[in-house]
């Protein structure tokens, strides 16, 4: 597929949603890269490295739309009315969002505005941190012998809601769990209720893929405690299943080698 306007025809407006990837700016697509040195204006998110906008043209304008740029999180409403509001004004717009704008990041949201808007847009996918934290450090998602699949699933619903643990816990799925720091004790408890073994291996990784990348590797009976001990933040990813033990990690407390045989 190429990029609408590269031939540097002037069409009209049009938005180009973009994943930045999970950290590190050498994990951005280089069709993101390209998308980024045509826009007019980026308006970019929270936990997108700032270092990814060295492709951004010396012309352009960046607006911060998250946390980061402001005292508060932009409300979303906003966000998309900016977008519309620029992309009618014959703009290129560059949406730049951490990870996969798909992968709970609201770019299903801006889309669909954009579609109802009538307005042309091209979704520029990025490497999610779900593929790329894990892989980071040594844990292969779905190893063969090891799980049936994986799972990318928040801790954190819209509605308060949990995901259903129990149905989680007995799939054979490795977990990576987004946005779960908040209920980590929570939801290791859950699994636990719910029949996983008390030393199934889970991580907990702290700003993957960064130069500052932390990396907790225990079993959901240990994990929160460790996790609260050294005080992990968000932006973190936990990830559970067989799969976590064969993490390389100078840190770990070595869950048995044996559960991986
Ligand atoms: N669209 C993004 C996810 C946005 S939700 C993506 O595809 O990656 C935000 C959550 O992503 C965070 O709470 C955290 O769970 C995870 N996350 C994003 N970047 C991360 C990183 N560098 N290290 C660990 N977790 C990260």
């Amino acid at each position: 597929m190429e990029l609408a306007g590269q031939n540097g025809d002037k069409r009209g407006g049009r938005v180009f949603l973009i994943g930045a990837g999970p950290g590190d700016p050498e994990l951005l697509t280089l069709k993101a890269a390209r998308a980024l040195a045509l826009a007019d204006v980026v308006l970019v998110d929270d936990l997108v490295n700032r270092a990814v906008l060295v492709h951004v043209s010396p012309s352009a304008r960046v607006v911060e739309v998250g946390k980061r740029g402001g005292c508060r999180s932009t409300p979303q409403a906003f966000i998309e009315r900016l977008m519309l509001r620029l992309a009618r004004g014959g703009k290129v717009v560059a949406r730049l969002k951490g990870g996969d704008p798909f992968i709970f990041g609201r770019g299903g949201e801006e889309m669909l505005a954009l579609r109802r808007a009538g307005i042309e847009y091209e979704v520029v996918p990025g490497i999610t941190a779900g593929m790329a934290v894990p892989a980071a450090c040594g844990i292969p998602v779905t190893h063969r012998a090891l799980a049936r699949g994986v799972t990318f699933v928040t801790g954190h619903g819209i509605d308060g809601a949990a995901p259903d643990w129990k149905h989680l816990a007995a799939s054979g799925m490795t977990l990576v769990v987004y946005m779960g720091m908040m209920h980590l004790a929570a939801i290791c408890a859950a699994l636990l209720a719910a029949g996983m073994p008390p030393n199934m291996p889970a991580a907990v990784v702290e700003q993957g893929t960064l130069p500052s990348q932390r990396e907790i590797i225990a079993t959901i009976a240990t994990l929160p405690l460790r996790a609260a001990a050294e005080e992990f933040r968000s932006p973190a990813i936990i990830v559970i299943g067989d799969v976590v033990a064969l993490a390389h990690s100078q840190r770990s407390e070595a869950p048995s080698m044996e559960r991986a045989a």
